[in-house]
């Protein structure tokens, strides 16, 4: 029984190196030595022959088998070699490519606005204050002094809301009645109230919703000086040294006097330009003394002691620090706008 002559190791050898997947080459496998391959079915064909042939012929065969099974085997080997030199090379890092850089937020400027003057504050010795934007109609407007029948309580300004005697807060000075209610006759009330307001307003520079903070003060002795000394400290930190500043008597209910503050136009330096209608400054805070009869309210007695307060829009302070003549931007979640802050360096911000 002539078996596996040299013709046919070679038609092995040459489809197994023809083989190019290991599926392949298992078919190789299975075609030789497999339970009905050629080689195994040669062997099984042993038992007709006799005992003499048997022997020799057994020998051949087995030798035939271990040979292809480590043809096979080599073969297999040689194919996950490959692959996985293939793999290597596709998944090898290239690190000159440029990567892919990651998008980072950053503050809201009303934020960072909000921020900076906390910031400046708690440094002077002022602490947080916060109250409900939901406010009863006492602490927004009687407890600080605003009759019945003062504008401000118009439906023009205020947004009433569907119960009795609550509205949305028109300003933070609420907080000025609960601050010293919470302080409860202790000394010194030092506070500065941030938070969201609310009137009926919507143009270019006034928005319906927009954020104040407001600053309480109340000590013996607290004079106009003080008051004067820590707003133009104020306002030299976060204008600059050069900024000039005025002081402009006013009326506002809840201070006796009152005051608001100018600082010099931006725009032209307080020269005089159409910014400032001529006159070289714009108006930043209104503020005073705080009055007799909301010091009373706070359950301070006015013949012992003495306070003042401010009060300033955020939205207006941050356009003055970022040059913007429009606010609305501001609210409008336009992230190509918002982004554009993050190229101001003109000041470090929080
Ligand atoms: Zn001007």
């Amino acid at each position: 029984m002539a078996l596996l002559d040299s013709n046919e190791w070679q038609d092995l050898s040459g489809k197994l190196a023809a083989a190019s997947t290991s599926v392949q080459v298992q078919e190789l496998r299975a075609e030789w030595i497999g339970r009905r391959g050629r080689i195994t079915l040669a062997l099984k064909a042993l038992s007709n022959l006799s005992p003499e042939e048997r022997r020799q012929q057994g020998q051949v065969l087995n030798a035939a088998r271990e040979q292809a099974t480590r043809l096979i085997d080599e073969r297999l080997e040689q194919l996950r070699q490959q692959e996985e030199d293939r793999q290597l090379l596709n998944e090898r890092l290239d690190m000159t490519i440029a990567g892919v850089e990651p998008k980072v937020g950053l503050l809201h400027p009303l934020t960072r606005v909000r921020r900076l003057l906390e910031d400046l504050f708690l440094r002077m010795g002022f602490s947080l204050a916060y109250g409900p934007e939901i406010e009863t109609t006492w602490y927004n407007f009687e407890a600080l002094n605003i009759p019945e029948n003062h504008p401000a309580r118009d439906m023009q300004d205020t947004f009433f809301v569907d119960l009795p005697g609550m509205v949305l807060r028109t300003h933070t000075s609420p907080v000025q009645i609960r601050g010293m209610e919470a302080a409860a006759g202790s000394l010194p009330v030092k506070i500065i109230a941030p938070g969201r307001v609310f009137r009926r307003d919507d143009d270019a520079t006034h928005a319906p919703m927009f954020h104040q903070i407001e600053g309480l003060v109340v000590d013996r002795g607290i004079t106009l000086g003080d008051l004067k000394g820590t707003l133009v400290a104020m306002a030299t930190e976060l204008l600059g040294a050069s900024i000039g500043t005025r002081f402009r008597p006013s009326y506002f209910p809840f201070t006796e006097p009152s005051v608001e503050m100018d600082v010099t136009c931006a725009a032209c330096g307080g020269t005089g330009c159409r910014t400032c209608k001529g006159t070289g400054w714009v108006e930043i805070l209104g503020s005073g003394l705080v009055h007799p009869v909301v010091l009373q309210n706070g359950g301070y007695d006015p013949q012992e002691v003495s306070g003042f307060a401010f009060g300033l829009g955020i939205e207006r302070l941050a356009m003055r620090i970022f040059g913007l003549d429009d606010l609305r931007p501001l609210y409008q979640n336009d992230l190509e706008y918002l982004m554009a802050f993050d190229r101001y360096t003109g000041r470090p911000m929080l």
